[in-house]
């Protein structure tokens, strides 16, 4: 029988909350599908972590869970610690040198859920987007100077690479393609923005030639907000660079009805180092350890592990299993309305897994 290795991080806040429910929907598929197991470490990394080492992971963490199938990811992100100093000491400590430069976002509308948006629901929301993951505005790469004086200078330098652009184009028109409306829409901001976003429109014009079959058009992030807004029925999959991608995708799980829903991966295409799958929400202070967190961001983040790892029957039978779910409105948790906690969902998912058949 074959074993997935998984690498769970609960990280801080609801983190620990959404991943222990997630961790055990796993086992739940497992024993259902019978095929395989999943064989799931803890790593106890994060913000009472850092309390206690003064830094977020060990030292060797990376090498830790280099050889894992996949890494299930909670939220960095705790109380009394900088969020820039979590950020990066965990999360971005493991995307970047695992070079998981896609970061992949799926948006529809589930079953009982109402979008904020009037008039609509189900297939006239049904949006991937896909954000570039490896550097672009959050490259790192900037400083500060003469700081405290009247004279502080400080730089975030946004970084563009030929090859990061192209790899992420090329990624997000094949995905494009693999979906029935093999629509893509490259959204850049190059009328203000004249070099590094001047060069995106550029490749992606390069890359379209790659794929006749992919319909595809450009759009300004500005003009992208209107649309996704007034016109989403017109949206199938979208790429753009780290922040615009990061703001429309926050704006994505807003229109889906919650941001404690929405699922991403963090995707290293080659395969050459784990990929990690997280729901987008955070550590979510104003709730945490009230046993209310909306754990279906996180089973939906394990759908998308379980297509990576290649086992897309069972990745089917999750998603079967969340509609079932979120179509009832008892099993709705307080940011959807309701008054269901994590234990209620995560036992009617379960229960829903059982249940299922074929
Ligand atoms: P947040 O996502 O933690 O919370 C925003 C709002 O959404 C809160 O009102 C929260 O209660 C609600 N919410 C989020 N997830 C929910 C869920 N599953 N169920 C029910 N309600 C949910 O964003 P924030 O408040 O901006 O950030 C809090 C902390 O989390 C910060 O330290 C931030 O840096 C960190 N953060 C980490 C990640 C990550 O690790 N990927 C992402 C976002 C924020
Ligand atoms: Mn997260």
């Amino acid at each position: 029988m074959k074993t997935y290795k998984i690498a769970a991080i609960p990280g801080d806040g609801i983190g620990t909350e959404v991943i222990s429910a997630g961790v055990d929907v796993l086992h739940a598929l497992a024993a259902r599908d019978g095929s395989f197991t999943f064989h799931v470490d803890h790593f106890d990394w994060g913000g009472d972590y850092y309390q206690r080492h003064g830094r977020m992971m060990p030292e060797d963490g990376r090498a830790q869970i280099r050889h894992h199938d996949a890494i299930l990811f909670g939220s960095a992100g705790h109380p009394d610690i900088p969020d820039h100093v979590t950020l990066w000491g965990l999360r971005l400590a493991i995307c970047q040198p695992f070079d998981q430069y896609a970061n992949v976002r799926p948006t529809r509308i589930l079953p009982g859920i109402t979008s904020p948006l009037r008039n609509v629901a189900g297939k006239e929301l049904d949006w991937v987007i896909v954000r570039e993951n490896s550097e672009g505005e959050y490259s790192g790469v900037g400083g500060r100077v003469h700081q405290g004086l009247p004279i502080e200078v400080a730089t975030d330098v946004s970084v563009m690479t030929r090859a990061g652009v192209q790899r992420i184009l090329r990624y997000a028109f094949k995905l494009a393609r693999s979906r029935p409306r093999k629509l893509l829409t490259v959204v850049t901001k190059s009328n203000a923005q004249r070099h590094a976003m001047v060069m995106w429109d550029e490749i992606a014009a390069e890359v379209a030639a790659e794929f006749p079959d992919v319909a595809w058009d450009k759009m300004l992030v500005v003009a992208m907000t209107l649309r996704m807004v007034i016109k989403p029925e017109t949206i199938d999959t979208v790429v753009a660079t780290n922040l615009h991608a990061d703001i429309l995708s926050d704006l994505a799980a807003a229109l889906a009805g919650s941001l404690g829903i929405a699922p991403t991966g963090n995707i290293n295409p080659e395969g050459e180092f784990p990929s990690m799958f997280e729901p987008i929400h955070g550590s979510a202070f104003d709730i945490m350890g009230k046993g209310i967190a909306n754990p279906v961001g996180t089973f939906w983040s394990a759908v998308m592990l379980l297509e990576h790892i290649g086992e897309p029957a069972a990745a089917s039978r999750l998603m079967r299993a969340i509609e079932q779910v979120t179509a009832d409105r008892r099993f709705h948790t307080p940011d959807l309305g309701g008054q269901a906690r994590t234990a209620d969902v995560t036992a009617a998912v379960i229960a829903a897994i059982q249940g299922s058949n074929d």
